[in-house]
């Protein structure tokens, strides 16, 4: 292994998505610099995936990206338990959701490695940081909906009623396993955090067409073989308590936890694990030995595994989101 600088929070060039559903929050409400014109949907945060891959913008690892740290050093970014990943695991991401999108559903680990172009699979889940009144998230099937009541919709155009609705509030999580029918409606602000897939089904488009006046493809059948009709309705998380007093743990799964720091005082980091941390609501500061680091709204950063313990302040009613693999 190279000679790595001493471990500090590395910060990445945002990276912009303009589907057709975004708006203009990324940069009116999170501070971030999209364009000056057009709908701007998502902000990559931090990704290593063959669609984009984060540059450093800070320290001496400035110009490099992410791929280049994984390959190069993978014990110092990633912690000593998981050197044989071929990607950057974990994908953060900001979406500004001005209209509703695409009913999907993505494929497990196992289906997705099987794919004409091989993924990982796609386990996700969402922080609500705002949202218009009455807005909605689809998050899993209704009880009882067959294989056959889900052809039958589809062919008359009419899903929605097999779908759960959840109207969330600012604060909330959800929690979509691999699997769950899904949908995020208009007007939300939301943070993302994913494996690093883009494998997608897209199972119906509220009979919509695209910029070029087409529907845009549907993938029925790969979408059919991955849907767990088991998985939905799906509700809201319930925060858990953890052994940190300012901190609640959101979202455990096999692939990452989600924890959410709201009050100053936290330790991050120094238990050889990278932690993505990002901040939806007001500013933190990191103290770490050899500097200090301010993230304002919206911003993000990547802590590697060789970190050692970092002190978090937050700002008033500021929330910091904390992602991380779970113990091998
Ligand atoms: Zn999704």
């Amino acid at each position: 292994m190279p000679t790595m600088p001493q471990p500090y929070p590395l910060l990445f060039e945002p990276f912009f998505q303009d589907y057709l559903w975004g708006g203009r929050k990324l940069g009116t409400v999170l501070g971030k610099p999209i364009p000056p014109h057009g709908v701007w949907a998502e902000s990559w945060e931090v990704v290593e995936h063959p669609t984009h891959t984060s540059r450093i913008i800070n320290g001496p690892l400035a110009g490099k990206t992410l791929a280049d740290v994984r390959t190069t050093a993978a014990d110092w970014l990633l912690g000593s338990h998981c050197t044989a990943a071929a990607r950057f695991p974990l994908l953060l991401k900001y979406l500004d959701c001005q209209r509703v999108l695409s009913v999907q559903v993505h494929p497990d680990d196992d289906y997705a490695s099987r794919m004409p172009q091989p993924d990982q699979g796609k386990t996700e889940a969402w922080y609500i940081i705002d949202r218009e009144p009455g807005a909605r998230i689809y998050a899993g099937l209704q009880p009882g909906v067959s294989p056959e009541d889900l052809r039958a919709a589809l062919a008359n155009g009419d899903v929605e009623r097999l779908l759960h609705v959840l109207h969330p509030e600012p604060g909330d999580a959800v929690f979509i396993p691999a699997g769950t029918v899904h949908a995020l409606g208009a007007g939300l602000l939301v943070a993302e955090i994913q494996q690093s897939s883009n494998a997608t089904f897209r199972l119906f488009d509220w009979n919509r067409v695209g910029p070029d006046g087409q529907p845009r493809p549907l993938h029925i059948d790969q979408a059919l073989d991955v849907i767990d009709f088991h998985s939905g309705p799906r509700t809201v998380q319930t925060p858990q308590p953890t052994a940190s007093a300012s901190r609640q743990r959101l979202v455990q799964c096999q692939k990452f936890v989600l924890d959410r720091v709201i009050a100053p005082g936290d330790i991050l980091a120094g238990d050889d694990r990278f932690h993505i941390i990002t901040v939806p609501i007001g500013s933190a500061r990191l103290r770490y030995s050899g500097g200090e680091l301010e993230l304002s709204r919206g911003q993000s950063a990547l802590l590697p595994a060789a970190m050692e313990k970092t002190n978090l302040e937050l700002n008033g009613a500021a929330v910091l989101l904390d992602m991380f693999e779970p113990a091998p």
